[in-house]
């Protein structure tokens, strides 16, 4: 007997194991009702124990769907919204109880992560409503293209965004990402208005994106923002090489290396000669 949708796991070792097709039974009436509500989620998965997406050690909630296409995507199986489990904003809330105290006791708390979460706003802000009211801390991992969807009082239940920035000259960020980075920028100084704590995630591919003159754009510009409070520079890997082998989507970066020591703290240098706690 195989397993209802509804009732398929949540709990992933990691964000890196392959989910596909799994909401792909929910009728596109129904997908389109849990957008406009956001009663209900597209979730690849929740992982526990992560230390490195926010303060403490924290759960986190793996959104499926994306807009953008970024050449070294780690996770492609998030892309596709009808490849996560549908769950309802009961459900998200009832698992997230479960660890309620420990991530207290860790200085933790949840992030919402994907895929790109902002894809889904409206149960994005409901799951951090009821985290809210479990005394739960806060964070999103996004690309800030849909920051515009939040509203003032939706940002107020966001404690900490984690905001990528991907590359600073447009024309380069169009072929790496697909999309503009206008938009990213635009809510990066819509957070800094409004004094919203910020950390920037800046991923770092040898010859894609160590550019130091276009580093030096963006560290620029982050630093000019006045409420990023650190920056953290993460080294490309292939850990997700096989998800695009897998889901048959070309990938460019077969050949590609993670950056040497050499080259992440040349990077690092960059943002600190801005004045930016960068790890
Ligand atoms: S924004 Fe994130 S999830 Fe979307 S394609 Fe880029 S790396 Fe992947």
């Amino acid at each position: 007997m195989t397993t209802p949708i509804q009732e398929q796991p949540l709990e992933a070792k990691s964000p890196f194991e392959l989910r596909v097709n799994l909401g792909k039974g929910v009728p596109e009436s129904d997908v389109r009702s849990a957008l406009a509500t956001g009663d209900m989620g597209f979730l690849h998965s929740f992982t526990t124990g992560a230390a490195v997406d926010g303060p403490g050690v924290r759960v986190v909630a793996w959104t499926a769907g994306c807009m953008w296409r970024c050449v070294y995507c780690h996770n492609p199986d998030t892309w596709t919204m009808s490849n996560g489990i549908p769950v309802t904003v009961a459900r998200a809330s009832d698992e997230l109880r479960k660890y309620r105290q420990g991530l207290k006791v860790m200085s933790g708390g949840l992030t919402i992560s994907g895929g790109e979460p902002l894809m889904q706003h409206r149960f994005v802000v409901k799951l951090f409503t009821a985290a809210k009211k479990m005394g739960v801390h806060t964070a999103l991992d996004t690309n800030g293209y849909y920051g515009e969807k939040l509203s003032d009082d939706d940002l107020d239940v966001i404690d900490l965004v984690l905001l990528d920035i991907k590359m600073w000259d447009p024309e380069r960020h169009r072929k790496l990402t697909g999309m503009d980075n206008g938009p990213t920028l635009d809510f990066a100084r819509r957070l800094a208005a409004r004094k919203r704590k910020v950390w920037l995630r800046y991923v770092l591919v040898p010859e894609l994106t160590d550019d130091p003159a276009d580093i030096k754009q963006v560290a620029a510009f982050v630093a000019s923002l006045g409420n990023v409070e650190r920056v953290d520079v993460l080294p490309f890997h292939q850990m997700g090489m096989y998800k695009w082998t897998k889901l048959g989507i070309p990938y460019t970066l077969e050949e590609k290396k993670s950056p040497t020591n050499e080259l992440v703290e040349q990077t690092i240098g960059i943002y600190k000669s801005e004045g930016l706690v960068t790890y």
